[in-house]
């Protein structure tokens, strides 16, 4: 019999990629990663990385401002937006080698080239013929365009990262995490944002109120935010885009002066790879169907992070890969879990959410069946800036036993706060665990343990 020359080969190096070759090989498994552009996938390259340093940009937008309050004068503020860029860039290539270089100390072949299944136990990587004994679909995602006339004038996230000038004015499609956090972004950095939402609110599937409430902070962050408004056609004219939209007051007409965003979700990348050749089943979205375990409909073959369509976030991405590698190459067996992950959206201000909504634990447990605590209050710093900042914070619980059931918070630093409290919920804590802690003074977290 022909031996593998492989014990796994890995499609992809991104998040769920990177981190299942790495674990994988930590046991003595002979790994391989092939990937076709930059190592680190979307996070590190066109995603959270560069997104998060632009956010960190934003925010000194604010800070001048928030200063005076406190005494603080300094001279007139302004932006270099390219050396700005290419600070960023340089720490995203940065940290693609540091991914280089984890890659060979862990033991793992990089393969550069597109990857393609010539069999469950074959891979093609740009020409060359690898044999494996397992394979791991760790394509990850791109972004979806939408099929309007006109399309081609607008740009995508990975367009975001490639602007060498910051527009004046932005319209941006889309209310999901990547059109609110760049609307964030850009209006304080001092654009013109124009979010055109199709539904009434942004983050569908967030908690209502922490909708509401991010409504209302990006419009007074000064988002022009337009409910139900649908792009019909998009035109080009030497001074920016024109979009034929149709919104609650009628049919109307935007210009925005060069730069048009669509955050629209994103699709799976499985076209090309020999998937369904070989009987990987994909779902009409064409995420690749697996178990929870990474499991797909051919023995030998897994799949892990957004080409699953499970939870896109990056850090799930890592747990699933993870897992996987220590139950199939390690001898242990840790399910991975899909309840209460955790997440956040680096708006102005920020949220981080974990657990149920009020309206999914209603859905589940009827209304008389949960209790909802929550505050809604100006943090303390903004006391003296004068910035017309809330932090609003929502406990919902179980009203039988007073589980903890969903931890939400929109406020400064919600991300860092929510992540302690995700443990507890993850744990089964219940309302009294809460009451029972002590707070910490004065924090906007401590909101959370003593909510009546
Ligand atoms: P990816 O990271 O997309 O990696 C897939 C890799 O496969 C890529 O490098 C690709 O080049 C490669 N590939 C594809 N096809 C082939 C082929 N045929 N052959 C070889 N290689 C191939 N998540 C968070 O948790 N927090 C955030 O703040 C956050 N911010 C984001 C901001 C933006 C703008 C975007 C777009 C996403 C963000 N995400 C965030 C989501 C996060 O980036 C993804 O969930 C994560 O990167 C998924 O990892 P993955 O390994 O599944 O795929
Ligand atoms: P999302 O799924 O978050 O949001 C998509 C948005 O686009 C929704 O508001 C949706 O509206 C809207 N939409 C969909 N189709 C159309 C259309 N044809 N016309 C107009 N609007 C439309 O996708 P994103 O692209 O924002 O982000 C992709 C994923 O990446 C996220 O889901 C998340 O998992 C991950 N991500 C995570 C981040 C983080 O952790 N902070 C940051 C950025 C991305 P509707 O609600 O009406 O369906």
């Amino acid at each position: 019999m022909h031996e593998s020359d492989y014990d796994l080969v890995v499609l992809g190096a991104g998040s769920g990629g990177l981190a299942t070759a790495k674990r994988a090989a930590s046991y003595g498994a002979r790994v391989a990663i092939i990937e076709q552009g930059r190592v680190g996938g979307t996070c590190v390259i066109r995603g959270c990385v560069p997104k998060k340093l632009m956010v960190y940009a934003a925010e000194f937008a604010h800070l001048a401002s928030d200063a005076t309050g406190y005494g603080w004068s300094f001279g007139s503020a302004s932006h270099d937006w390219l050396s700005f860029v290419d600070s960023r860039d340089r720490a995203v290539a940065g940290l693609e080698s540091t991914h280089e270089r984890l890659l060979a100390e862990a033991g793992v072949e990089l393969v550069r080239g597109a990857a393609r299944l010539r069999a469950a136990g074959e891979v093609d990587a740009g020409g060359r013929l690898l044999s494996t004994r397992n394979v791991l679909i760790a394509t990850g995602g791109r972004p979806r365009l939408p099929s309007v006339e006109g399309a081609d004038h607008a740009i995508s996230s990975d367009g975001i990262f490639e602007l060498r000038r910051r527009p004046e004015e932005l319209a941006i499609v889309g209310g999901g995490y990547i059109a609110c956090e760049f609307a964030s972004i850009f209006a304080a950095m001092g654009s013109r944002v124009h979010l055109l939402l199709r539904g009434d609110l942004p983050l569908r599937g967030f908690d209502g109120d922490l909708r509401r409430e991010l409504d209302l902070a990006l419009r007074a962050g000064g988002v022009d935010v337009r409910p139900r408004t649908v792009v019909r056609a998009i035109r080009r004219l030497a001074a920016g885009v024109v979009l034929d939209l149709d919104g609650v007051e009628g049919s109307s007409e935007l210009t925005s002066d060069q730069c048009l965003l669509y955050a629209i979700g994103r699709s799976p990348n499985t076209e090309g790879l020999g998937l369904e050749e070989i009987g990987v089943e994909l779902d009409a979205s064409g995420h690749v169907v697996c178990g929870e375990d990474g499991e797909t409909s051919v023995a030998g073959v897994f799949a892990v992070g957004d080409v699953t369509g499970r939870a896109a976030l990056t850090p799930v991405a890592i747990q699933a890969g993870r897992l996987l590698a220590d139950r199939v190459f390690g001898g242990k067996n840790v399910a991975m879990s899909y309840q209460n992950v955790p997440t956040a959206v680096f708006t102005d201000p920020p949220i981080g959410t974990v657990g149920l909504t009020e309206e999914e634990a209603a859905a589940s447990f009827g209304s008389d069946g949960i209790r909802v605590y929550e505050a809604r209050f100006r943090p303390m710093l903004h006391s003296l800036t004068g910035r017309a900042s809330v932090t609003r914070v929502k406990l919902v619980v179980k009203a039988d036993d007073e589980r903890v059931l969903g931890c939400h918070l929109i406020g400064k630093d919600a991300p860092e706060i929510i992540q302690g409290f995700a443990v507890a919920v993850k744990m089964g804590a219940t309302k009294r665990d809460f009451d029972a802690t002590v707070g910490i003074h004065p924090s906007s977290a401590e909101e959370f343990v003593t909510l009546r």
